[in-house]
């Protein structure tokens, strides 16, 4: 008998997995001082001038994700794993997966093939070597895989990444390909060329082509909620996986103010209080919750049911 209460009580503790639409959490690990609204006013010299305050902010990622049973994968940037030697496994050994968002968080444009290749493995090797585990992924900077930086597809197959997710189907003054696909397909940087499997940032259709950006980040807290959860349903009644992504920085009100000019201030200080209840608001909602290495095989097929999309097309 206390054997077998002791079994019920074990299986009650068992994590349980959810049918319903396929949503893919993804968090952007770097420093508030990392941010591209910092660009030509930090320089990289100066992020040692600046406390640290990305070891605390994934903690309370973590606490807050192992309350709602949800695993996800961090985009981990090289300076933060060069600076934290042990940020990257502990996330790892809570369940998350580990990929890469490059190491000194310059946007493609600013990098030459030679010098993202540089860049690149810098962090795949310190993630891999800090984690004893693969990294299969890559965010890049601002997602600043554009046509002008498709050369970057290249260099990922050519160093094994088996996903990419920086190309997002929108139009803006910094990054987007706005034509696009906004479900996971296979990517090149010109026709007939050498593929990667895409998993592109959510958006919102509210009208045919025009694509809403609401994913996460400065749309997550700038706009209402709903924008994000309409987005949500429009995924998961075309049944596309949702890739949602944040920041450790973004549910940390507390944090040093950078001399941002004053629309960046703007763009980066606001909805800081409120970002942890509404990502809790996300989180509790029931879906198929998957960090993106987990669902690798079910992506590949949902690509391949489509025809590959060239950058340079
Ligand atoms: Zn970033």
């Amino acid at each position: 008998m206390t054997r077998a209460l002791h079994e019920t009580a074990h299986i009650h503790r068992l994590p349980h997995t959810p049918a319903g639409p396929l949503r893919c959490l993804t968090i952007d690990v770097e420093d508030y001082f990392h941010i591209e609204a910092a660009h030509g006013t930090i320089t990289p010299q100066q992020w040692d001038d600046w406390p640290s305050r990305v070891e605390r902010n994934v903690d309370a990622l973590l606490s807050l994700l192992a309350h709602f049973g949800r695993r996800a994968t961090f985009f981990v940037l090289g300076d933060v794993a060069r600076r934290h030697p042990h940020l990257a496994r502990h996330i790892a050994l809570a369940g998350h997966e580990i990929a890469s968002h490059g190491t000194n968080h310059q946007r493609l444009h600013r990098l030459t093939p030679a010098t993202f290749c540089a860049d690149l493995l810098t962090s795949q090797h310190l993630l891999e070597d800090q984690t004893g585990r693969c990294v299969l992924g890559y965010r890049a900077p601002t997602f600043s895989l554009v046509p002008q930086t498709a050369w970057a597809l290249d260099t990922l197959i050519h160093a094994g990444f088996q996903y990419d997710s920086s190309i997002f189907p929108v139009r803006h003054p910094l990054y987007g390909v706005p034509a696009a696909p906004c479900r996971p397909y296979y990517a090149s940087s010109r026709p007939a060329g050498p593929r990667i499997l895409e998993v592109p940032p959510l958006v919102w259709e509210p009208l045919p082509g025009s694509k809403l950006p609401v994913a996460g980040g400065g749309y997550f807290r700038l706009l209402p909620l709903w924008f994000m959860q309409r987005g949500l349903c429009q995924a998961a009644a075309r049944n596309h996986p949702a890739v949602l992504y944040f920041h450790p920085w973004e549910f940390d009100p507390d944090m040093p103010r950078l001399p941002l000019r004053l629309t960046a201030r703007w763009r980066t200080y606001t909805g800081l209080r409120t970002a942890a209840s509404r990502l809790q608001r996300i989180l509790r909602q029931p879906a198929r919750w998957s960090p993106i290495a987990d669902v690798l095989d079910e992506l590949r097929a949902a690509a391949a049911e489509h025809p590959p999309y060239s950058l340079a097309a």
